[in-house]
């Protein structure tokens, strides 16, 4: 028989979690600030708790998506932590969750911190996976449930990795978010459909999508000189047609701007020769090398 398992919060992530343990089957008993969104988790066969501490003490295993860390702790009833095993999907930073792993070690929790990389209607399917770090004695406990919301990876035991890999696979996506943006505010500027130009912007982001790959070489040996396809100095002056464009399309190029900057001032420090990746020097607030 399968373990059973608590999942506290269901706002939309919750409900989907609480949905692919059921659809697993197993038992699960859920708490939810807003009743009512219990309801339809307990026609599909849920539990329903009265309270956090009642939804704590009926699993071994406890997953908590809220909204924000502060949010968890709110919720958390401490006395009812010790010996349970606490895995925390909430989205935050990697100083909240070593300053959230203390405070759950304190009570006698072990804890595992997580982030999702899905949205609910991905979670359950081959597409969703979910990031782990923490305590690895119950990563390995919860293992059994947290395989039903997607693949597992687990990166280690130091508490802050998940949500450091979190933050910067979404700081990928946003940066993509913002292109993309971009490029539809200039194409639909003169009234053409965003829908016939998205096929080409789809083509041209899988075709430059191993980009991160070749830069991450670089990044890691610093050696931005070697195997220059697009020197800095050419995309710096051809980056300022895309300020020019938007002008002429009458769209702002907010979004854009900061990235030209230092394009612009690595090329004037002397490494107009070089990749476009050493910006990151530029980056580096605080340089150990
Ligand atoms: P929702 O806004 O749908 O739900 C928020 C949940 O938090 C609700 O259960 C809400 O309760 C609860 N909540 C908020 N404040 C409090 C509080 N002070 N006390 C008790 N409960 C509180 O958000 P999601 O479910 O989408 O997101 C949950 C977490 O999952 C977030 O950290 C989010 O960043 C993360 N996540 C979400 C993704 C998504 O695409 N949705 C993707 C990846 C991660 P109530 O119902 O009573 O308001």
């Amino acid at each position: 028989d399968k373990p059973s398992v608590t999942v506290l919060g269901l706002g939309a992530m919750g409900t989907a979690l609480a949905g692919a343990l059921l659809s697993a089957g197993h038992p699960v008993t859920v708490w939810n600030r807003t009743a009512a969104k219990a309801d339809a988790l307990v026609e599909r066969g849920a539990a329903r708790a009265t309270s956090p501490a009642e939804a704590v003490a009926a699993s071994q295993v406890v997953v908590a998506c809220l909204l924000d860390y502060d949010s968890v702790r709110e919720v958390l009833d401490p006395e009812s932590l010790r010996g349970r095993t606490l895995v925390n999907l909430t989205n935050g930073t990697p100083g909240q969750a070593r300053r959230f792993a203390e405070w759950a070690a304190c009570q006698g929790a072990d804890y595992l911190d997580g982030g999702i990389m899905a949205v609910p209607p991905m979670i359950g399917t081959p597409a969703a996976f979910v990031l782990y770090s923490g305590s690895a004695t119950a990563f390995d406990r919860a293992r059994p449930a947290l395989n039903t919301f997607g693949e597992s990876v687990f990166l280690g035991e130091a508490v802050g990795r998940a949500a450091l890999t979190d933050i910067a696979l979404l700081t990928g996506m946003y940066g993509m978010i913002a292109g993309v943006l971009q490029a539809f505010a200039l194409v639909t500027a003169d009234g053409t459909p965003a829908t016939d130009f998205a096929p080409l912007l789809t083509r041209w982001l899988n075709a430059m999508s191993g980009w991160a790959d070749g830069a991450a070489k670089q990044l890691d040996s610093r050696d931005y000189a070697t195997g220059v396809v697009s020197n800095l100095g050419m995309q710096a002056a051809s980056f300022g047609n895309l300020h020019h464009t938007a002008d002429e399309q009458g769209v702002s190029s907010e979004l854009l701007a900061p990235l030209g900057r230092l394009m612009r001032q690595r090329a004037a420090d002397g490494h107009g020769h070089e990749d476009l990746t050493g910006i990151i020097e530029i980056l580096r607030k605080d340089d150990n090398a």
